[in-house]
């Protein structure tokens, strides 16, 4: 995919050349930053605030497919999905690592591309890039980004606090992100049988950057923040509604009902789904990649949220015997299960 483009082996620069010249461009503004890049650790001071780390590996092949995903896209997406998982523990992310495994077949500028990415998300979202590691690979490209944030102890939201009589909110909407992908693979293929087709993602746009380019929500956290809402449980949706909603049920020893018609979909990814002879619901429930909060908070809390378009209220939490399940817009009953993409299943 770099054919037409401008090729420098990465051998001309060695690991620590590349390293220089991939971090050149980084600047540090986050106060918590006491030493970056150049040690053999970076240094960091929360001052009294908890720490909050997180990790994520992402492989060729098994995450991301370098045949449609565009390198500086994936740089941005390797850190918004790991940004989203400081903000679902209701904190602010403030630092990433950035570590690489390159095969042969990356020229220098592929790097590059990858790493604007990457320093496009962390200047957005106001993250000091700190440190990573560079290697060599065998196995095609390999990402691995760890986030670190802060909250006050007392702030912190964690899976396990969803109490009988809570609702269940979700910022943005739902299932997009998969549709995204349906789309990309279908084009894929036609792509592949015949070179000489151009992709057709005209009018499309919302849902082919829903995968591509995700978007981790500080500002929900932040808006909770100032409406004084402190949910009870919270967790970023990575797997889809129906895994995660699990999670939050089976730590916080509850059980839950949510409601089809409340699930917020969006109309062009409703379409798509259609068009795919996909079931938008399912899409929510298991497609997965959306990056959105879904957290529970307390009834009396729910006057601070009218009027929040971006925030839906999609059901309540119930006690653990009555299960976790869905009602239909025809108010059928179906227990909700976990179908959320597994890593391990084939
Ligand atoms: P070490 O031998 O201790 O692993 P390295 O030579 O790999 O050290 O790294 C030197 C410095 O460059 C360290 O501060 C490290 O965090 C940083 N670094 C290495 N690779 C990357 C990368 N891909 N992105 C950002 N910083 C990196
Ligand atoms: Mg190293």
């Amino acid at each position: 995919m770099f054919d037409n483009k401008e090729r420098t082996d990465l051998d001309h620069l060695g690991e620590f050349g590349l390293i220089e010249h991939l971090t050149k461009a980084v600047e540090l503004t986050e106060k918590s930053t006491v030493k970056g890049i150049g040690d053999d650790a970076a240094v960091l001071d929360f001052s009294g605030n908890k720490a909050l780390v997180s990790t994520d590996l992402l492989l060729e092949g098994i995450h991301f497919d370098l045949r449609y995903v565009p390198l500086k896209h994936l740089g941005y997406k390797a850190v918004q999905v790991n940004l989203s998982d400081i903000y679902a523990m209701n904190g602010m992310a403030t630092q990433i690592t950035f570590s690489i495994g390159l095969s042969s077949k990356f020229p220098l500028e592929a790097v590059e591309e990858l790493y604007a990415g990457a320093l496009l998300a962390c200047t957005k979202y106001q993250v000091d890039l700190v440190g990573g590691d560079t290697s060599a690979s065998k196995q095609g490209l390999v990402i691995s980004v760890t986030s670190i944030g802060y909250a006050k102890a007392e702030d912190i939201v964690y899976r396990n606090g969803a109490q009988e009589g809570d609702l269940v909110c979700v910022s943005g909407d739902l299932g997009a992100a998969y549709v995204g992908l349906q789309l990309l693979e279908r084009e894929k293929r036609i792509f592949l049988e015949n070179p000489d087709i151009q992709p057709d993602l005209e009018g499309k746009d919302y849902i082919v950057e829903r995968q591509l380019k995700p978007e981790a929500r500080r500002d929900i956290v932040q808006l909770l923040a100032t409406l004084g809402v402190k949910p009870t449980a919270m967790i970023d949706v990575s797997d889809g509604l129906a895994s995660e909603i699990l999670h939050i049920c089976n730590a916080s020893g509850r059980g839950c009902k949510l409601y089809e018609e409340k699930i917020p979909i969006d109309p062009m990814a409703y379409d798509t789904a259609r068009e795919f002879a996909l079931d938008p619901t399912v899409c929510a429930l298991n497609g997965g990649e959306d990056y959105e909060l879904l957290f529970t908070i307390n009834q009396a809390d729910y006057g601070k949220l009218v009027g929040q378009a971006d925030i839906s209220v999609i059901g309540h939490i119930t006690e653990k015997e009555a299960g976790c399940e869905l009602i239909s817009k025809s108010g059928n009953v179906h227990p909700i299960k976990a179908q959320g993409w597994n890593a391990f299943s084939s």
